[in-house]
């Protein structure tokens, strides 16, 4: 079972709220979109529900062309945002009701209504109305509702983005759970670039209407194709510094206003554009290292003298926000460490060792990646 979308285009008026769209999602699969507000995410996920009509391109389902297929007649579930249950129907006569609608038999939906409240810990709600439901309870029911039959493929549009933090990780853990157990190819939509980092098996990036990048997460982290792609995920955002590159008799050179660090042998080996003239460099705030932490060798060639500004404290260390002085400007960089540093360091300096191997390159003009990616 697969979903198959090419180049997907989608029309309001003169705007092309989807610009060409490829997405396969295999046999299994749970696959993410992610992208910013009004970046064509959920237009995408109703023109394979079948609830937005496709302008051009084509859609299969198991290798069926779909583009004229009715919705009910896909076999797809939907998880909506608002939740979509019904206010005057009770939490069982809700998860029910897809199944009263095909004619499911009176048995089966007992056992199959039981099993889908078990799933979503709600078997003590079922002779409640929605309105005696808190929040967290309502999104439960809908999640039932519209996972309680064995659809061919499962949707999700922003499913968790009215809950709060402690029932979101909780409602995550319960979508992942029924798709290992299921295996259907799942396509699952969010603007919260962490919630697609840990759920999905891939996930695309889009942006304007158009994919910018399509991977695991792991590859999308650590290979962004794009400067887009690399701002957009991960937290902290990615420090970007416009610097320049020039080559001298020992290699490569990266100046920006408030440091001078050679290019290390292995990006240079990646390189693919130009060696010379103006770069925007990436550099992760989890790059930067005291020098007591870093797992490599620190020296001038890799550190700098940072004055701290603001120290917040997280779950994993803390973030560091600081600046850095140079002859020829200031930069301001977030560093994320592993330990608490305390707070008597605001207003010093403190050094930052930074992980060259790990810098990201990207041509300030198309803002694609300058590296190709790292075979190992
Ligand atoms: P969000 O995260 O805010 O829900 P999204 O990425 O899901 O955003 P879409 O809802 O797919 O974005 O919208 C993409 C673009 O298409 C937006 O510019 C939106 O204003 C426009 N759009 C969506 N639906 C319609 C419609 N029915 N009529 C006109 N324009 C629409």
């Amino acid at each position: 079972m697969t979903i198959m979308a090419s180049k997907l285009i989608k029309r309001f008026g003169e705007k092309s709220a989807v610009a060409g769209v490829d997405i396969t999602v295999g046999e299994g699969e749970f696959f993410v979109l992610v992208g910013p507000s009004g970046c064509g995410k959920t237009t995408t996920l109703r023109m394979i529900a079948g609830l937005e009509s496709i302008d051009e391109g084509r859609l299969e389902i198991n290798s069926r062309p779909v583009n004229d297929v009715r919705p009910r007649d896909r076999d797809i579930a939907m998880v909506f945002q608002d939740y979509a249950i019904f206010p005057h129907l009770g939490v069982y006569d809700n998860i029910a009701y897809g199944l009263r609608s095909r004619r499911t038999p009176g048995a089966e939906i007992r056992r199959r209504v039981g099993e889908a409240a078990a799933t979503f810990r709600i078997e003590h709600l079922l002779r409640r109305k929605p309105r005696q439901l808190s929040g967290g309870e309502r999104q439960r029911v809908a999640l039932a509702r519209a996972l309680v039959r064995d659809a061919q493929a499962y949707l999700y549009d922003e499913p968790l983005s009215n809950l709060d933090a402690q029932l979101r990780h909780q409602a995550r853990e319960d979508i992942l759970q029924l798709h290992r157990r299921q295996r259907k190819p799942t396509v699952y939509v969010t603007h919260d670039q962490s919630e697609a980092l840990s759920m999905g098996d891939r996930m695309a990036v889009m942006r304007a209407g158009r994919i910018e990048q399509v991977g695991t997460p792991r590859e999308l982290y650590e290979a962004p194709a794009s400067r887009f792609v690399a701002f957009f995920i991960g937290t902290p955002s990615i420090n970007l510094i416009e610097a320049e590159l020039s080559r001298d008799d020992e290699g490569i050179v990266i100046t920006a206003p408030a440091f001078t660090f050679r290019l290390p042998e292995r990006l240079t080996a990646r390189l693919t554009g130009p060696v010379e003239g103006p770069v925007t460099v990436g550099l992760r705030p989890e790059d930067l290292h005291t020098p007591r932490q870093a797992k490599f060798a620190v020296g001038e060639h890799n550190t700098l003298q940072a004055a701290v500004e603001l120290i917040e404290p997280t779950t994993a260390g803390s973030t560091v926000y600081a600046t850095v002085a140079g002859p020829d400007g200031r930069l301001d960089l977030t560093a994320s460490f592993a330990g608490r540093l305390p707070d008597r360091y605001v207003g010093q300096e403190v050094p930052l060792a930074a992980d060259l191997d790990r810098l990201h390159l990207f041509d300030p003009v198309s803002e694609t990646s300058l590296l190709r990616r790292d075979p190992s």
